[in-house]
């Protein structure tokens, strides 16, 4: 096992300056990160900025030259990805996760070399934009539970079922899915992921209201949808292998950028405390002290998981523990923030956050509406991504070595179906 080695090589900083060089040539002058624009003006923003990381190859930068990337070294996408953050500007657009990070990786990893050529290019100029099709109502932490089905018919896949909580699914025009292909075989074994345009009459989606008042995900149903029978990454029933790359896509940026991200959060808060008054409270004093020492623990732990990245090892349950870390760490800061605020949390004004995946962005004013936004996104990051009892589940058995989870039932997926109550 990788030691612990926080500090990176000398060209490093060779790579930072050219990184900061691109963006003092540009940013418009005066950047104070993108959270101090008004939402309408973060989103016009954002959708320049991808085209200005895109015409510069920046957009993947991971990915080879040859497919649109960046062919960025390990150490450079890190370097990369922080300076962007301490910058604060967006990586990409609502879409840009499922079609980069996810899909796009796992087609570099799994896909033939057609459908390198035909996907990747095409997720890169914004043409397809994709969400992912996993959850349904019976499979969310037992994803391999699943039952939307995809039959052969000649030259393509027939799809029925239901998926639920598909992120930015309203702004995608292809989704990847996985489907219950043999129903006779055991549960894990009869699924196979398939690429699916949305784009058709069989693709209906249904948006859910979420607790912040906006609707960023929704239910996706399939009555009778086709995608072509080449569509498939990985082979048919062999779905699961796939499925699993893509979740446990880990990337090193993540490890160095989350710190950063929840460090800057905390100093905005230290200021919103002097400015309320409310660090004269010595409860208070003695909270934001102990965010601050989680803080720190979690770059500690980000290292860790930076160091092994960039020796070229799986991080392995690494990702476990920092997903539960920082999920659990940031609603006790945001209760914290609402404790500060104290009744002006009741009746949030200003400039809502734009998003509704971890912190506000950088720049953000210390305005009631950014606190209360982001203390409800919170709820939500125990459970995506996997829950904190199914993260602590791999803990258990991966790195402390206890016995798995009793009565894991055998036979087919079809046979758990009808001996389900
Ligand atoms: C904001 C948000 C965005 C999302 N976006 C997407 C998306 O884009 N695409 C997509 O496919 N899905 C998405 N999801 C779904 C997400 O992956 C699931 O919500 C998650 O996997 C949990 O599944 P579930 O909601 O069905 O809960 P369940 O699996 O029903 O779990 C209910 C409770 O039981 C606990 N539990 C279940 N099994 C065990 C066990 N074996 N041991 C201990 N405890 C257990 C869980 O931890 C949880 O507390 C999103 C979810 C959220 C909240």
């Amino acid at each position: 096992m990788t030691d612990v080695d926080p500090h990176y090589p000398a060209e490093a900083e060779t790579y930072r300056e050219k990184v900061r060089a691109f963006l003092a040539e540009h940013l418009p002058a005066g950047w104070r990160g993108v959270g101090a624009l008004s939402n309408d003006e973060a989103r016009e923003f954002a959708t320049e900025w991808r085209t200005t990381l895109y015409d510069n190859g920046l957009l993947a930068a991971s990915w080879p030259r040859e497919y649109g990337g960046g062919g960025l070294s390990p150490l450079e996408q890190v370097v990369l990805a922080e300076e962007f953050y301490k910058a604060g500007v967006p990586t990409g657009t609502a879409n840009d996760g499922f079609g980069i990070a996810m899909v796009g990786n796992t087609i570099l990893r799994w896909g033939t070399e057609e459908q390198k050529r035909h996907f990747l290019p095409r997720i890169l100029s914004g043409e397809d934009k994709w969400c992912q099709g996993y959850s349904e109502p019976g499979a969310g932490s037992d994803l391999a539970n699943l039952g939307t089905r995809a039959v052969l018919d000649g030259d393509e896949w027939v799809i029925d079922g239901q998926k639920v909580w598909t992120s930015s699914a309203h702004l995608a025009n292809w989704i990847f899915v996985l489907t219950r292909t043999n129903p006779d075989a055991p549960k894990h074994k009869g699924i196979t992921f398939l690429l699916v345009p949305m784009d058709q009459p069989g693709v209906e989606v249904r948006p859910i209201k979420m607790l912040t008042g906006s609707s960023e995900f929704n239910e996706t149903w399939f009555t009778g949808a086709r995608t072509a029978r080449d569509n498939v990454v990985g082979g048919v029933n062999e779905g699961w292998a796939v499925a699993m790359t893509l979740l446990g896509y880990e990337r090193g940026e993540a490890a160095a950028t989350v710190p950063i991200m929840f460090r800057t959060e905390l100093d905005r808060l230290i200021g919103l405390a002097r400015q309320t008054g409310a660090a004269a409270d010595p409860r208070i004093r003695q909270r934001l002290a102990s965010c601050y020492a989680a803080v720190e623990i979690m770059r500690y732990l980000g290292m860790r998981t930076l160091t092994r990245y960039l020796a070229g090892e799986h991080p392995g349950p690494d990702s476990s523990i920092f997903k539960v870390y920082w999920s659990e760490y940031h609603q006790v800061v945001t209760e914290l923030a609402l404790d500060i605020l104290g009744s002006s949390a009741t009746t949030p004004s200003g400039r809502w956050p734009t998003t509704s995946f971890q912190t506000d962005d950088v720049g953000a004013p210390n305005d009631s509406a950014s606190w209360v936004g982001t203390f409800f996104s919170a709820r939500a990051e125990t459970i995506y991504a996997g829950t904190s009892q199914i993260q602590r589940n791999i803990m258990g058995e991966m790195v402390l070595g206890l016995p798995k989870e009793p009565g894991v039932p055998t036979g087919s997926w079809k046979d758990l179906q009808r001996a389900a109550p």
